[in-house]
């Protein structure tokens, strides 16, 4: 069985209900063929294919029928399209001999193997269509606007039937839709039809007397819906039967969707055993205290679950004293899924990309399926347990497809989503093959946050790239952010941006830091201790510290050669300075940065080699992950904070350093590269740039030079900006920012509530 629908005025619209209803039935026949036949060129029926709430086609006849590609690869069902080229005498031709009619403008769509003007009524004058006929042209005018010349004989109806000739359907197993009459050659093949609610007036005249066209009194899908009734196209069950069930509400208000639990599963004597996170990074316990005031939410995250390993429990407790409502609500994923889905793909695909390390990258299409797979489950769990009309918050890359699916399960959901790392711009995340795909799954959100201005600009950027969107609401980025000040600086950003009817809200967000849990470092004896030795080791040398994980994105390579280069340019400082580089090893899994290890460790190796001396390394190298205490207290000893990432999309430890400084009275000053996040924000920073290695050199220096006022002056302008925007001024900016979204949603629905009252 094929439908073949009209788009705008069609299968595009009608109730949200109505539209809702016939989408999922058609997605539970997956035996019927469905088939756009469009007025837009192919290239402005792409968009449609990367929004997840609609079915997508099997084939596509657009250009009034003259272009016919099959859905999936887009490719031209070359057999009938051939022919239609081949009666097509060229743009050119067309052209030339239509200039001389002024009433005539052309309109800026794509369009192929035809050409589409506007013009009005009274400008389609005989004379015109003496010149087409002339040309072995169509004329066809419709909508009372639009004028096409099309190749001789082409339409949507013949190409229809050339389409049906093709797969060998049986024509009376075809139901066509439509509303103007640019749709009525479908109708005169003989199809049985229907002419939607609403139609163009010449269109019902013109099929009044067809026995098999039904005019049907709701608009848009709701009128394809009445003629699979009125025909029992779907067989004698009707609609009914077939319309799946939208998933029946659960009981959160808020649902925190994280790739990890807020508590850690470790077996001990084969037993699960749940304990607090050892390493909190302020993010958990904050989301976690959403849930103080006794709110009924889930945490939905993985947890191990091998198949056929006997019963899993879907739900645990988090914590019932503190977090009386909140349950985590476990999705089961198999070791060797979450080593693909988390390990693997996400550091090979997206990891590279969204940093610009582009050409890193490597893409999968099994590994993708994976990722597809764990996505959907993760949305099913959220999709049963949000409340109506509750408040969703996806967090990170990994769960990039979790919009698109939940969409489609929960449509009355206001889904949010928090994004950790860089986003980049079109020319570098239009490198992966599934852009399409996760756009249109972002765009399903009410709500998108990035750390900073630069990161949700380049997101609207990628969007505009894959479909029509138009910006409605803009916002100046100073004073909280830097404008012109930094590599990744921006004077103003986008706010809002609208596609088709939905409304989707941007906001900037970086990350905070939890600063009580740096005043608990601080104040432990052990700290202390340790503070005390480090001084007396450090005696007169001077330190620069250097802290990170084990990643190309950080620059390490890049800034050990700074190093040696400062060494070889100030012999000065030999004896008197070490860099101490804490470098954090990245999963045994993550086969990638093995080389870059094997690469660092011979630079550190060089570089000691040439200029050690007794009593003196220029660089001490740490190759583990140190605890957050200890790290306190070296950032507390540390004259120099040198982080230089080549892309970042926030970076915290320069925030951790700032806070220890800061609280500690001391006078350090921050390095920090103008790739990262951070550097937007904390005025005070020294930038550098990271890519240039004389000036990554030089600044380095200059912070060692750096007058101890002036040292002082920077840390407390940017102790002020971390100790204002904590994490938990983080959290609360992005829910109320959410909330202020729903409240304005819910005001265009009542406007529009009003306007259809008073129309009728
Ligand atoms: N960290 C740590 N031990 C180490 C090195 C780093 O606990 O030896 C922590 C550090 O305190 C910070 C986090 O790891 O909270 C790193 O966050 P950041 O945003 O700087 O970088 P990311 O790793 O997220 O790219």
């Amino acid at each position: 069985m094929i439908l073949a629908t009209d788009l705008d005025g069609t299968f595009l619209a009608g109730d949200p209900e109505n539209r809702l209803q016939l989408y999922q039935l058609i997605a539970t026949h997956p035996d019927l063929c469905l088939v756009f036949v469009t007025g837009r060129g192919l290239e402005s029926v792409l968009p449609l294919l990367s929004d997840p709430t609609l079915p997508q086609p099997d084939y596509i006849i657009c250009d009034v029928g003259c272009t016919v590609v099959e859905g999936k690869t887009r490719q031209p069902v070359a057999a009938i399209q051939s022919r239609i080229e081949q009666l097509w005498p060229g743009e050119h031709p067309v052209e030339e001999a239509l200039a001389r009619f002024p009433g005539l403008e052309r309109q800026e769509v794509p369009q192929e193997r035809r050409c589409s003007f506007l013009c009005e009524p009274d400008a389609v004058t005989g004379e015109i269509r003496e010149v087409v006929a002339n040309l072995a042209c169509d004329l066809l005018y419709s909508a009372g606007e639009y004028l096409d010349v099309l190749p001789e004989g082409i339409n949507k109806g013949r190409t229809l039937r050339d389409l049906v000739e093709h797969l060998e359907v049986n024509p009376e197993d075809v139901l066509v839709a439509g509303d103007t009459l640019n749709d009525l050659s479908m109708f005169e093949q003989g199809f049985t039809g229907v002419c939607v609610g609403e139609s163009e007036p010449a269109l019902l005249d013109a099929t009044q007397s067809r026995a098999r066209v039904y005019h049907a009194t709701l608009s848009g899908c709701g009128g394809i819906l009445e003629a699979i009734a009125h025909f029992g196209f779907l067989g004698p069950e009707g609609l009914a039967a077939e319309a799946r069930d939208i998933l029946k509400p659960g009981k959160s208000d808020l649902v925190i969707v994280y790739h990890r639990l807020p508590y850690e599963e470790v077996i001990e004597d084969g037993q699960l055993i749940r304990r607090r996170p050892t390493s909190p990074n302020g993010i958990i316990p904050t989301l976690l205290s959403f849930f103080a005031d006794g709110k009924a939410g889930s945490w939905v995250a993985w947890s191990i679950h091998e198949p056929g390993q006997g019963a899993f429990e879907t739900h645990t407790e988090v914590d019932t004293r503190r977090y009386a409502r909140l349950r985590a609500a476990r999705v089961p994923l198999s070791k060797s899924d979450v080593d693909i889905f988390y390990k693997k793909f996400s550091k090979e695909a997206f990891w590279p990309t969204l940093h610009t390390f582009w050409e890193r990258a490597s893409f999968r299409e099994d590994h993708w399926q994976v990722f597809l797979k764990v996505n959907r489950l993760f949305a099913e769990r959220t999709a049963a347990e949000a409340a109506s009309h509750a408040v969703v918050w996806i967090h990170d890359y990994n769960l990039w497809m979790v919009p698109a699916f939940l969409r489609e399960l929960r449509p009355d959901l206001t889904i949010a989503f928090f994004h950790h790392t860089y986003f980049p711009s079109a020319d570098v995340f239009n490198v992966l093959p599934w852009r399409r795909e996760i756009v249109g799954s972002l765009l399903q959100c009410d709500y998108i946050g990035f750390h900073i201005p630069r990161q949700a600009e380049n997101f609207v950027d990628v969007a505009r790239g894959v479909t029509p969107l138009d910006v409605t609401r803009r916002v100046g980025c100073a004073p909280r952010f830097l404008t012109y000040g930094c590599a990744v600086g921006l004077d103003e950003m986008s706010a809002e941006i609208r596609v088709n009817d939905r409304h989707i809200r941007l906001g900037a967000h970086p990350v905070g830091l939890d600063i009580s849990r740096v005043e608990q470092a601080l104040a432990q004896d052990a700290v202390q201790q340790r503070m005390t030795e480090l001084r007396e080791q450090l005696d007169k040398t001077r330190l620069v510290l250097s802290v990170e994980r084990l990643d190309y994105t950080k620059g390490i390579l890049e800034k050990l050669e700074a190093w040696e280069q400062l060494l070889l340019q100030h012999p000065e400082l030999h004896g008197k300075v070490t860099l101490m580089v804490v470098c954090v090893p990245a999963a045994r899994e993550m086969t990638i940065y093995r080389t870059l290890q094997s690469e660092i460790e011979q630079a550190v190796g060089r570089i000691n080699g040439r200029y050690a001396e007794v009593g003196w390394s220029p660089i001490q190298f740490f190759f583990r992950g140190f605890p957050f205490e200890e790290l306190v207290a070296y950032y507390a000893m540390a004259d120099v904070m040198w982080i230089t990432p080549l892309r970042d999309g926030l970076n915290l430890v320069a925030k951790e350093y700032v806070a220890t400084q800061g609280l500690t009275d001391g006078s350090g000053v921050l390095v920090l590269s103008e790739f990262a996040g951070a550097a937007a924000e904390l005025r005070g920073a020294l930038l550098t740039n990271p890519h240039d290695p004389r000036e990554l050199a030089t600044t380095c220096y200059l912070a060692l030079a750096m007058q101890r006022s002036e040292a002082r002056e920077r840390l407390q302008k940017a102790f002020e900006t971390v100790t204002h925007y904590d994490i938990g001024l983080w959290g609360r900016e992005f829910l109320e920012a959410v909330d202020e979204g729903r409240k304005a949603q819910r005001q265009r629905l009542e406007d529009a509530r009003q306007e259809i009252g008073s129309v009728a």
